[in-house]
């Protein structure tokens, strides 16, 4: 049996302009030659392809570079606006939804409550394709411009089959978003939110990411999503990156998981503000409200160490189960970055004999809690940068 695919002249081409693409939205614009020397292929190759990604509206040409002699090179442009996607996030509460171009600029936004009203999942997919149908009519958007829409999902997913297997938040299961494709005139993408998240940090945010990475999530829970030599890591099951529940504490609180002291319980954000409001006896204070008093109340400031150190050991094992490139924290905690964050680094890399802080970099997302829709209109993009599923 030949495990090799043999590489044909189609491939080879679609593999070039792939990488002319790739090369063209990180630099936005290059001259010919450029492009050439870079991706190291020939000029004649280099032309004939971007003249095709020119016809399918990808590209255009903006003028010419000074020359040292000879003529003058034709810099080429990528142009954001080429295609289309639709990113749609659905949580317990609401469901939002954000057409956006190939630079994730937000071109149009929508975002309704999940209700009692509308409280069956078919009902929820039928007010988003409205919204969706709406969008697109009021921004004049051609349909064949419109890669698809992807789905960001709490629950394990299994992306090929398009089937969202259990969602517990959402007290779903088995749901087959193939039956809505045709509904929606458009292809649909679906992936668990962690792992979109994981995608658009690898992807938009932190590019020069080569290797892996691990994207945490902490809100109510914790989520996390895992990128290991370039692809995000499922694991047989499709389940692998439920850190949240991993025992962090033997026989501690227990969870609604059915087991007893996992980590999120410990390190989420609704940890931290259930033990803050326990301790003052409050009810309604914000997350805000507790970080400003931690700089004057000795009460407050121990609650805060307490927490970071969960959430420190934590990522201390998934640092050694994993060995990642780096971790991405994402959460309202990534807003207040500059108070937690020499405090988490020290927990994280003090005596610790495996690794030290150059080796795996501690980074809070600066997508501003767009990660997982980013991630959702990734979905339907990745075909234009990549091969088969291979991502980054
Ligand atoms: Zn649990």
């Amino acid at each position: 049996m030949n495990n090799f695919k043999a590489i044909d002249q189609e491939t080879i081409k679609e593999l070039n302009q792939k990488k002319i693409i790739q090369m063209l939205y990180r630099k936005n614009q290059l001259t010919k030659q450029v492009i050439a020397q870079n991706l190291k292929i020939s000029i004649p190759t280099v032309i004939s392809n971007v003249r095709e990604l020119i016809e399918r509206g990808f590209l255009d040409e903006i003028g010419v570079a000074e020359s040292s002699g000879g003529r003058k090179p034709v810099i080429v442009r990528f142009l954001p606006d080429a295609r289309y996607s639709f990113g749609v996030l659905i949580t317990k509460e609401q469901v939002r939804i954000i057409l956006t171009n190939l630079k994730f600029d937000i071109m149009a936004e929508k975002i309704f409550d999940i209700t009692d009203e509308v409280n069956k999942f078919n009902d929820i997919i039928a007010e988003v394709r409205k919204e969706i149908d709406n969008i697109i009519s009021a921004n004049n958007i051609p349909r064949d411009k419109i890669l698809g829409v992807g789905f960001s999902l709490p629950g394990t997913v299994n992306e090929e089959k398009l089937l969202l297997k259990n969602a517990p938040n959402l007290k779903l299961k088995d749901i087959c978003f193939k039956e809505f494709e045709q509904d929606f005139q458009i292809p649909i993408f679906i992936e668990n939110e962690a792992n979109a998240a994981a995608y658009a940090e690898a992807f938009i945010n932190f590019n020069y990411i080569k290797n892996s990475l691990v994207f945490i999530s902490i809100t109510e829970g914790i989520g996390t999503g895992i990128i290991i030599s370039d692809n995000v890591y499922r694991g047989y099951n499709k389940r692998a990156g439920e850190f949240g529940h991993m025992t962090i504490v033997k026989d501690g609180k227990q969870c609604n998981c059915g087991r007893k002291g996992c980590w999120e319980l410990y390190a989420s954000r609704k940890a931290l503000i259930d033990e803050y409001r326990k301790t003052f006896n409050i009810k309604d204070k914000t997350l805000k409200d507790f970080l400003e008093m931690t700089k004057i109340d000795s009460r407050a400031k121990e609650i805060l160490n307490n927490y970071l150190e969960f959430l420190a050991e934590g990522i201390r094992n998934i640092i050694l189960i994993l060995d990642p490139q780096c971790i991405i924290i994402e959460g309202e905690l990534s807003n207040y970055k500059n108070l937690i964050e020499d405090d988490l680094k020290n927990k994280i890399f003090q005596e610790n004999n495996f690794y030290d802080e150059k080796e795996c970099k501690v980074l809070f997302s600066n997508l501003e809690g767009n990660a997982s829709i980013f991630g959702a209109a990734f979905l339907p993009m990745k075909k234009l940068f990549f091969l088969d599923e291979k991502v980054i």
